[in-house]
Parts: structure tokens; C-alpha cells; sequence
């Protein structure tokens, strides 16, 4: 045998298909790669009860969002749009449903696709509790209804969607017209869902679902998208046939595995970790309001309820939020103001803004959002230091 320069002892001369290993290659490098591959599809599949040719994998979940709303336009787009009505031929749009909440890689997929004329879209308002009213979602619903795309759990202030409810919605609304339509699907960006709740794609009852490895601990950056085998997508991309054409290009094989391996450990001990975290955020709350009391007013921004465990948004009285960030950043301690995506928006957070019309961009909410490694002394460290910060700036934003 010659020299090897690989682990498992053979010769790797394939770097045009791949630095790494490609799982497209014949191989036995390439055959490693892709058997990884299909462990990894295995465990995700499993982890959703769904099976694992409806898992595609992704580079995130702002094109796994893309891929189910312009898969679903691209896809219906010609054959719904040119409909005869007697003599005049008439285009219908697509009709999309979503909330004034989604993230950024929904709303503005939504808002692009209406701009150019391919789509119509109804953006339905949450209450202000930052939860939709399943019965407005019924509303909105319409014979060109393509796509209604919720989110599961919202990433600023953490309260979570009727997603089970709103697929009721749907059913009844495809049993009322002929019980054989499969129109309008459900689209459900799970992102900030992924580490503590149910992820049964049939016990929810959603078509379409979004995933991404950015917010579990250890994972890579990949993306993924949940497709019921009966839904028909157009890839964004043109390019190979790799995941059954849907996303071409050379798969992320360690982002893949270890994504699949991150979850997996997270989705053992996520019952347990959800009842730690909503402890220690309890705790957090009582605390504060213990030593806000007479000093200050606070308000927890959303429903604490139905609320992820791991969620905290507060407004502090008229103190800005950037100023308390800044503050808790210089004493170690790292929250933030604004969502990561719209860091650079001085319009403050559309998020807060949808549940509370007298909002103040300027004062905005602090979110405060724990994990693994937060730990009860962590949080009486925070509360101390927001004391401090408090007591310093209270008498300037009265
Ligand atoms: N959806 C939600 C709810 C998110 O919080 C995020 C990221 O913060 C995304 C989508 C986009 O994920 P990615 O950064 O993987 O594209």
C-alpha cells in the first residue's frame, strides 16, 4: 500500500469534486461521505417523526425560508396565474398568508415576491400578547391561497405560535371546499423552537418546516427543510441533482453530521433543560421585580405563558435599551437590543412595535436569552449589575 494521505489510510487525489470528501464521488472516500450524509438525514428525519427523503439540507435557515415560500410561488406560479373566465383570460395571483412578527427572511421574501408582482400577500397582526389569533388566520384564507408560513417560536421575544391550531384552521378550510385539496400548505420556521419544543411535523401538522444548526449548541452552520413527500417545490438554484435537486451544489457534510449529532443531544434532555431554564427565568423575573419595586417600572414584552423557556424581553421604565445593553456589555455581561438581522435598523423592533402601538423605538426592549451554560449565579450577577445601571441612568428618563 502507498502512503497515505487521508485518515482512513487511502491516497486522496479527488480535490477538484472536493477538498474534503464528496458523497457524490463513486469512491470509497466518496461513499463515506455520503453514507455520513445519510446518517445525518436519518437522525434529523427521526428527531421530526418525518422520513428522510422529506429532509433537505440547506446553508441556513434564511434559504430554507426562501426555498419553502419562492419553492411554493415558483412551483404553482404557472399553472395558477393563467386562468380562463369566459372568454377573457385572467391572471390570479398566489396568495400568502403570514404575521407582522416573521423574521426578516420571511416577511422580506414575502414583501419581494409582492413587489414583483408574483405574489399577493396578507400579513396577518398578532394580538398583543405576540400571538396570532388562529381564527384570523381562517380569515384571511382565500381561493388563491397557496401558502400560510407562521413561525413556531418568535426570536426577540419568545412567544410561541398555535401552530397545531392553525393547521386545524386549514384542514377544515380544505375539507369545506372539496376534501381533496392540498391547498394552502403550512409553512412553519421552527429556528428558535428547535431546542424545546415538539417537533412532530405530524402531530403539528405542517407541510413545510425550517430549521437551523446557528441556534443549537454545537451544531454547524447548515440549514434545514422539512417537505412533506406530497408537496412539489422548485429549487431556488439551478445547479446538480444533489438532495434530489432541490438545493444543487457540493454538500456540508461535517456541518450536516454535526448538526445531526448537536440535536440529537439537545432533543435528549430537551424536557429537562426546558423545566431548568423556565426555573431559572422565573427566578430572574422575581428577582428583578423584587428590586424594580418603587424604583422603576418594567414590562415583560409578550406572553410569559406561552413563551419559549429560555425568553426574557423587558422594557426598564424610559431607559434606553441600547444604553442598558451597553451598559451589562462593559460589566461582561452580553444581551441585546435588537434582533441580530436588523442590528443596523434605527427604526427599533418591528417586533415590539406589532404588539404595542404606543412602542418607543427609542426606549425598545432588552432581551435577555439563556442556554446551556447559564447558571443561577450568572442571573444574580445580571440582576446586581442591572441594580447598578438602573440606579445610575434612572433620574435622566423619567
Ligand atoms: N428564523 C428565525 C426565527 C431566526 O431567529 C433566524 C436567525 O436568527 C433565522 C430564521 C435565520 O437563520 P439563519 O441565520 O440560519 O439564516
Amino acid at each position: 500500500m502507498p502512503k497515505s494521505n487521508t485518515k482512513s489510510g487511502h491516497i486522496y487525489i479527488d480535490y477538484a469534486a472536493s477538498a474534503s470528501p464528496n458523497p457524490s464521488s463513486i469512491h470509497t472516500e466518496g461513499v463515506f461521505a455520503k453514507r455520513t450524509l445519510e446518517d445525518a438525514r436519518r437522525i434529523v428525519a427521526s428527531l421530526l417523526a418525518a422520513h428522510p427523503d422529506e429532509i433537505i439540507f440547506t446553508s441556513g435557515a434564511t434559504e430554507s425560508n426562501n426555498l419553502a415560500i419562492q419553492g411554493v410561488i415558483n412551483y404553482l406560479t404557472p399553472t395558477l396565474s393563467l386562468t380562463r373566465r369566459g372568454r377573457r383570460e385572467k391572471w390570479i395571483l398566489p396568495h400568502i398568508i403570514t404575521t407582522n412578527i416573521e423574521h426578516p427572511s420571511v416577511l422580506e421574501t414575502c414583501r419581494m415576491l409582492e413587489e414583483r408582482k408574483l405574489t399577493e400577500v396578507t400579513i396577518v397582526p398578532v394580538e398583543r400578547s405576540g400571538i396570532i389569533d388562529p381564527e384570523k388566520i381562517k380569515k384571511a384564507i382565500k381561493k388563491n391561497t397557496v401558502l400560510v408560513s407562521v413561525m413556531y417560536a418568535n426570536n426577540e421575544i419568545g412567544t410561541i405560535q398555535p401552530i397545531r391550531e392553525i393547521a386545524k384552521v386549514i384542514r377544515h378550510y380544505k375539507k369545506s371546499k372539496s376534501g381533496k385539496d392540498t391547498l394552502p400548505l403550512l409553512h412553519v420556521d421552527a429556528v428558535q423552537a428547535a431546542n424545546y419544543l415538539d417537533l412532530n411535523v405530524e402531530r403539528l401538522g405542517v407541510d413545510l418546516l425550517s430549521l437551523t444548526g446557528s441556534k443549537v449548541e454545537g451544531a454547524g452552520r447548515i440549514g434545514v427543510l422539512y417537505k412533506k413527500r406530497n408537496v412539489t417545490l422548485a429549487p431556488l438554484f439551478g445547479g446538480g441533482d444533489q438532495e434530489r435537486g432541490l438545493r444543487p451544489g457540493t454538500e456540508n457534510v461535517l456541518g450536516v453530521a454535526e448538526f445531526a449529532n448537536a440535536c440529537a443531544l439537545a432533543r435528549t434532555n430537551f424536557e429537562r433543560e426546558a423545566k431548568r431554564l423556565t426555573e431559572l427565568r422565573d427566578y430572574f423575573l422575581e428577582k428583578l421585580q423584587k428590586v424594580s419595586r418603587g424604583v422603576l417600572d418594567i414590562t415583560i414584552n409578550g406572553n410569559l405563558k406561552e413563551r419559549l423557556p429560555n425568553n426574557l424581553n423587558i422594557t426598564f421604565g424610559k431607559i434606553p435599551s441600547d444604553l442598558i445593553v451597553l451598559e451589562l456589555s462593559a460589566r461582561g455581561v452580553m444581551a441585546s437590543s435588537k434582533s441580530a438581522c436588523k442590528s443596523s435598523s434605527s427604526e427599533g423592533s418591528y417586533v415590539l412595535k406589532a404588539i404595542n402601538p404606543d412602542f418607543d423605538p427609542e426606549v425598545g426592549g432588552v432581551r435577555f436569552s439563556f442556554g446551556r451554560d447559564t447558571k443561577k449565579t450568572d442571573i444574580d450577577y445580571t440582576i446586581s449589575t442591572l441594580q447598578k445601571i438602573v440606579a445610575k441612568h434612572k433620574k435622566w428618563y423619567t
